[in-house]
């Protein structure tokens, strides 16, 4: 086995300098902790850091030298990471290179699958089937993929694993500091970096947060990663046939709706709004499908709120109390009442805007070396010439791949385009499926046949501002149909009679 001088030395001596970064970063954590004496933590690190066995010997001369400080490290915590792991990999990457850490238990993959084909009463989505980057039609990045991408040749290393891309699941970061270009993780390991990419994404709002009472009982779920996914499962499969309370009207809501009935629940959604989705919907696109979900027997209640819930001796939900006065039976509730960005780690560290960190059209932070994508960025959309922060799988993965280019460009002397982004948002429930792209602002004309009872509806609407035509949405287009759509919105066509272009729908996207 070689020495870690012998391998330096051999690396080096191929020129190939990015590949012993990793390994000599994970060197001056280790004698860190060796040098503390602190054994608990160096078991962690062991553990984290698995094939890349310490030994008691020290390398502070090296150290003090300098000869190990000049790194360049990529670490990033996300699930788009997989995206961003593959752009690093097309651009070239070297072992060791780069480190994906993340909470969780599994590699990357695609989480809008969780509100939707995870919870088919049959032929479900499992993993491995959904790892990044099959939502974008791309290559599946299987675990195996990260350690194998651009591993070193068994020959120069015969005993050593040495990862192409580290993969650090399980792994919490609880503090980051950005002047030392050190991580922390929960079991107290530090991780340096010579670039990160933030990608910690979103939080739901949970109502025990929010003072609502009762609201730890059990039964009682949320959706983000994928443990939550199976705890619902396991309650969908408990209570078959029982009574489904969801809680808020927007994606998680109606996604959660749907799946709850599909597996024969009898299926109550609670929302404030006068209508679903208001964020995006007009009250004409919500009516079809509060009518849709009427028509397959879901019951809403509008315009009140839970601020209750009551449950059994063994602390099983039992009833969902509302604002109103209303009482819901409820064997599973399901809450999706809005997200929140997990910015907390940088507070104080980083330029913010909107709830999120603020970037650039490169995704740097106003901290050299430190991106930001996904949920967490807020970012210049060149398009309406504003800073805008989107909470939509299309853009994490976009921004992801962006700031790998920008990073790889920084390192090579070259300069790229700043993003330039047409939002860009989807959702599929029951048979339905609808795209939007753009920017939902102005006056809107509906085009189509959006009565719920129609055999097979099929509707669209746009969005005008300023005699331009800035957004369009689909219900049921195919994906021709969906590509006019979008190019629609990305060009922005001039229209100055609102009601021809109800009576044009589609063919005035396919005549632009
Ligand atoms: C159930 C569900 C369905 C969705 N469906 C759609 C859809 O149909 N269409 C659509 O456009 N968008 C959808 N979205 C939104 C989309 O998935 C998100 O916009 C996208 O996942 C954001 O990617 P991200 O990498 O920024 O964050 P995330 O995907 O949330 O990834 C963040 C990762 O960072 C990890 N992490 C966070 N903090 C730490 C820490 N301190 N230490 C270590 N790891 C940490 C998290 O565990 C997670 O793995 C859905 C979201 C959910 C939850």
């Amino acid at each position: 086995m070689f020495t870690n001088d012998a391998l330096i030395e051999k690396v080096d001596e191929m020129n190939i300098r990015m590949r012993v970064i990793m390994l000599t970063m994970l060197e001056i954590e280790r004698h860190y902790l060796l040098e503390k004496g602190m054994a608990k933590k160096l078991n962690s690190f062991e553990e984290a850091t698995p094939g890349i066995k310490l030994e008691e010997t020290s390398k502070q001369a090296e150290l003090e030298s300098g000869k190990v400080k000049d790194l360049e490290k990529t670490l990033e915590l996300t699930h788009v990471t997989g995206y961003a792991a593959r752009e690093f990999a097309k651009l070239g990457l070297n072992p060791g290179e780069l480190a994906i850490v993340s909470k969780e238990s599994v590699a990357p993959y695609e989480r809008p699958a969780l509100s939707k084909g995870y919870l088919f009463p049959q032929d479900a989505a499992r993993l491995p089937g959904f790892h990044v980057c099959v939502g974008s039609g791309g290559e599946r990045l299987l675990p195996a993929w990260y350690s194998e991408k651009g591993s070193l040749p068994l020959v120069i290393i015969p005993s050593l694993l040495l990862d192409g891309i580290e993969l650090m699941l399980n792994t919490e970061i609880v503090k980051a500091d950005l002047a030392s270009k050190t991580l922390t993780s929960e079991t107290d390991v530090n991780f340096k970096y010579d670039n990160l990419v933030i990608a910690t994404g979103s939080q739901f709002v949970n109502l025990s947060d929010v003072g609502v009472q009762g609201a730890n009982a059990n039964n009682i779920f949320y959706l983000r990663d994928i443990d939550d996914a199976d705890k619902l499962v396991a309650a969908i499969q408990s209570k078959k046939g029982g009574k489904a309370v969801i809680v808020g009207g927007g994606y998680i809501g109606l996604e959660l709706g749907a799946a709850l009935k599909i597996n024969s629940f009898d299926v109550t959604m609670v929302y404030p709004d006068p209508w679903c989705m208001p964020r995006l919907f007009t009250p004409e696109i919500a009516s079809f499908y509060e009518g849709y979900y009427a028509k397959k027997g879901i019951k809403i209640v509008k315009g009140t709120v839970a601020t209750g819930f009551d449950s059994n001796s063994i602390g099983d939900v039992t009833a969902v109390r509302l604002k109103d006065g209303q009482i819901l039976e409820a064997d599973i509730v399901v809450v999706g009442v809005g997200g929140k960005p997990l910015v907390t780690l940088y507070k104080g560290q980083v330029n913010e805007e909107k709830g999120g960190i603020k970037t650039d059209g490169f995704f740097r932070t106003s901290i050299s070396d430190v991106y930001a994508v996904g949920d967490v960025a807020t970012f210049p959309l060149k398009l309406y010439g504003e800073d805008r922060r989107v909470e939509h799988v299309d853009h994490a993965r976009r921004s992801a791949e962006h700031a790998v280019k920008a990073i790889k460009a920084a390192e090579e002397s070259r300069s790229i385009e700043e993003y330039d982004y047409l939002p860009y948002f989807y959702s599929r429930v029951f048979d339905l499926s609808w795209q939007f792209y753009g920017d939902n602002v102005g006056d809107t004309v509906l085009f189509g046949d959006n009565d719920p009872k129609s055999a097979n509806p099929k509707f669209g609407a746009y969005w005008i501002k300023d005699g331009k035509v800035v957004g369009a949405f689909l219900e049921s287009g195919s994906p021709e149909e969906n590509k006019l759509i979008a190019k629609v919105a990305k060009l922005q066509p001039p229209v100055q009679d609102l009601e021809q272009l109800r009576e044009d729908g589609l063919t005035f996207a396919s005549n632009v």
